[in-house]
């Protein structure tokens, strides 16, 4: 049998706090979510390897440490609601409702939209809402967000991401097409409207793809 408790530490103190991940807050949270019930059944043995993981549909729950950058360079506030882009699994959104006090979350797919939420209801998270859709539209209905964490590359941001976004919030996007030379970017947003943007990482992610199947 598996010590998943173990597991999730060690990974914390070696893939966490090992890099760069300082924010105590995101350290918290990534401690807190069972990531064994993210993965595919069969696959929880690797839940806490340092890498990404099939989930099907040719998708992947992103690596740990990737997880964990981008919600630091979002840096929400208890009080905030944040916007997800690509649910995935449900991991990095279940993260971030450990910290905010709610993520909206959207996936293309419906079979992972399926999987999302049947692994959220397992694991016991009450504070994230899922819609099955193109994400690059954002999530009108619940907008202005917080903070807005994008799972997969785009060249261009989307417009309407932005437009979501409130003042003084943070978008946090790969940006570059193809595979290789994404930057994880995060964007601020400003009382103008402008925005300024700096460079966390350089990053694999698979691209955003318009429309829902
Ligand atoms: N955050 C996820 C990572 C999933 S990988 C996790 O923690 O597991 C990225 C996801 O983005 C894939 O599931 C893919 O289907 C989805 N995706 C790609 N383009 C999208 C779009 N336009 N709208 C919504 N989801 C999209």
């Amino acid at each position: 049998m598996i010590n998943f408790d173990v597991e999730r530490e060690k990974m914390v103190r070696r893939q966490l706090k090992g890099r760069d991940i300082t924010n105590q807050k995101v350290l918290n949270a990534m401690q807190a979510v069972p990531r064994e019930k993210f993965v595919k059944d069969g696959m929880e043995d690797r839940a806490y390897h340092d890498s990404a993981l099939p989930i099907g549909a040719d998708q992947t729950i992103s690596q740990p440490y990737v997880v964990a950058l981008t919600i630091q360079a979002l840096d929400p506030g208890e009080e905030d609601v944040i916007l997800d882009i690509g649910t995935g699994s449900g991991y990095a959104a279940a993260v971030a409702a450990e910290i905010a006090n709610s993520v909206m979350s959207v996936e293309r797919i419906e079979s992972l939209y399926n999987f999302a939420k049947s692994n959220l209801e397992e694991a016991g998270i009450t504070n994230v809402q899922l819609r099955h859709g193109d994400g690059s539209r954002g999530w009108p209905e619940h907008a202005p967000y917080d903070g807005i964490m994008v799972a997969a590359a785009s060249s261009d941001v989307p417009e309407s991401l932005k437009d979501q976004l409130k003042e003084n919030g943070k978008l946090v996007i790969p940006v570059g097409s193809g595979l290789m030379g994404q930057q994880l970017r995060r964007y601020t947003k400003h009382e103008d409207g402008s925005f300024t943007q700096d460079n966390i990482a350089g990053v694999r992610f698979v691209p955003l793809v318009s429309g829902k199947d």
